[in-house]
């Protein structure tokens, strides 16, 4: 066979060569030891935590190492995607900080190693392709979907291996002529690589994240070109990542079966390997055992959903490196002010058998966070997702800006700042009361009289004064307390409660719930200070009428 020609054949529009791709697209100038590697996504519209847990893997390895962080949209499945998809996935990537050196943007390329959109480099698959075939390593296959699920079915029948390989590769030593009659005839075709692997050979591989496999080499003739001369992924990843120069592949174990068909393709191609970093898969526990996150079953897969919740970036962000590197927590007990990345990131403290995702541990980590900040970076966040998440509470938030953060710096600052807020979600539950729009009439205890209740705050209001200190006003409290009965002594109570109508925890119950409507608040007397005089006694006043 003369594969010369047949590559003529197949592929006589290609002028370009790859000596001249070699050329346009040069070795990287950059120090020793630095990670070029990519974010290779495919525009599906879904956006998930593991995409996140890559793009966090990838970014750190590329900017720790002073090397390049690339998007590569991979959009060769056109059936699969969605309208606006590349956007979506543009936008998400960035809500969560990940940083592109270049690659695709919304407006589209940025660098000089694009395209960055798969689509776009048709033409660049083509000349490896034709490069391919002319050396024998790949050739077309006119297979039909009929003969192909006949080939399966016997295959099943004889319990062998299903696939394109070996005796069942129909088109791999086809004459010139069977193929050019095929052409003639306008017949589709796909472009298959021409494995010389076998399955009694086995070598060793040394994964990043895995460690030493051991792979069994591949002997299929897997497809290169689909019929409208798209690339697989396989085909695309090798051209692609060679001449992206890319050094680390970090993506999903989902790879990992296909991994000895790229070992061989990037040989037959006379590409370098780059270095794998194989991700394993998020998992979660389902009563006592483990299981995979699913796109059906988890609501908390998609990153929209953190958005929604209201988590800060900075803590998913912190979380997730929780969950990678096991070590992180430390770190951060150690350096509590420092910067997230300042860490010192490394692949081989992922767990090869995946991570587990703990939503009440994001809960805490998220708490820590978010109690770090400072009521002004609280307030700016807050009311950035109130706005899309619930426009009116952002409203009175825009409204009266130093309001609404005199209530956030409450138990702000300090050694042990207050630990409230997991989620911005949780931010109109926990100070809605602070707005007279979200006040809620309150629920006493029926255990007391609304004639006790009324007492006390008929009382409060008497001897209530806002320029009181705190301890002035809490001896004001305890004072009422005594004067209706009730108990100051708290440790008297509790040995004997029977002894005691009530206590001065009950008496600041009452003018909690009166002013607040609720039996939890930040602390009372500045809740009071921060409503100010007038608020404060218009809302006992409501609560006695209401009696
Ligand atoms: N488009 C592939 C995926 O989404 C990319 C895998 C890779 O990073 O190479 O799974």
């Amino acid at each position: 066979m003369d594969y010369t020609k047949l590559a003529q054949l197949l592929f006589g529009d290609v002028t370009d060569t790859p000596e001249a791709l070699e050329e346009r697209f040069p070795t990287r100038n950059l120090p020793e030891g630095a990670v070029v590697t990519r974010m290779a996504p495919s525009p599906t519209g879904f956006v998930h935590l593991g995409n996140l847990v890559m793009g966090l893997t990838a970014e750190r390895m590329a900017h720790q190492s002073g090397g390049v962080l690339f998007l590569r949209v991979e959009d060769t499945d056109a059936k699969r995607e969605v309208p606006g998809a590349v956007e979506v996935l543009i936008d998400t990537l960035k809500h969560y900080g990940i940083s592109f050196d270049e690659g695709a943007t919304i407006d589209g390329d940025n660098g000089s190693y694009g395209p960055y959109r798969q689509r776009q480099r048709a033409g660049i698959y083509h000349v490896y392709a034709k490069k391919l075939v002319s050396e024998g390593m790949a050739y077309p296959c006119f297979c039909t979907e009929a003969e192909l699920a006949a080939m399966r079915e016997t295959q099943e029948a004889n319990k062998e291996t299903t696939g394109y390989y070996g005796k069942y590769a129909m088109w791999r030593d086809r004459s010139l002529e069977d193929i050019q009659a095929q052409l003639d005839a306008g017949n589709p075709w796909v472009l298959r690589f021409r494995s010389t692997g076998s399955i009694e050979n086995q070598f060793k591989f040394d994964d990043l994240v895995k460690g030493k496999l051991t792979i069994t080499e591949n002997d299929v003739d897997h497809v290169l070109l689909k019929s409208d001369g798209i690339p697989t992924y396989h085909f695309a990843h090798a051209v692609d990542d060679h001449l992206m120069r890319t050094t680390h592949v970090v993506r999903g174990d989902e790879w990992l079966p296909t991994l000895p068909f790229h070992i061989q393709l990037f040989k037959a191609l006379g590409f370098k390997l780059p270095k794998y970093v194989h991700i394993g898969p998020l998992m979660k526990m389902d009563g006592t055992s483990k299981r995979k996150l699913s796109k059906r079953k988890d609501p908390e897969l998609a990153l929209t959903f953190y958005k929604a919740e209201g988590f800060p970036v900075e803590a998913v962000y912190e979380y997730i490196m929780t969950v990678l590197n096991s070590n992180f927590e430390d770190w951060r007990r150690a350096n509590p002010d420092s910067p997230a990345d300042s860490f010192q990131f490394s692949p081989k403290k992922l767990n090869p058998a995946g991570s587990l995702f703990d939503y009440a541990k994001l809960t805490d980590v998220s708490k820590n966070v978010i109690a770090k900040m400072d009521a002004q970076k609280v307030y700016t966040l807050l009311t950035q997702w109130a706005k899309e998440f619930d426009p009116e509470f952002a409203s009175l938030l825009e409204e009266k800006p130093d309001y609404a953060k005199a209530i956030l710096a409450i138990g702000r600052g300090g050694k042990k700042p207050r630990k409230d807020l997991a989620t911005w979600q949780e931010a109109k539950p926990y100070m809605g009361f602070f707005y007279d729009e979200y006040l809620q009439a309150p629920e006493f205890n029926e255990q007391f009289s609304k004639e006790t209740v009324a007492t006390v705050l008929r009382k409060f209001l008497e001897k209530f004064d806002i320029a009181d200190d705190s301890g002035v006003w809490f001896d004001k409290v305890k004072a009422i307390t005594e004067e209706i009965g009730f108990t100051t002594d708290m440790k008297a109570y509790k040995a004997d409660p029977d002894a005691f109508p009530g206590t001065v925890a009950d008496v600041s119950t009452f003018i909690r719930q009166a002013v607040t409507g609720k039996t939890n608040s930040p602390d009372l007397y500045t809740v009071m200070q921060i409503l100010g005089y007038d608020r404060t006694v218009a809302r006992i006043e409501a609560v006695i009428n209401s009696l």
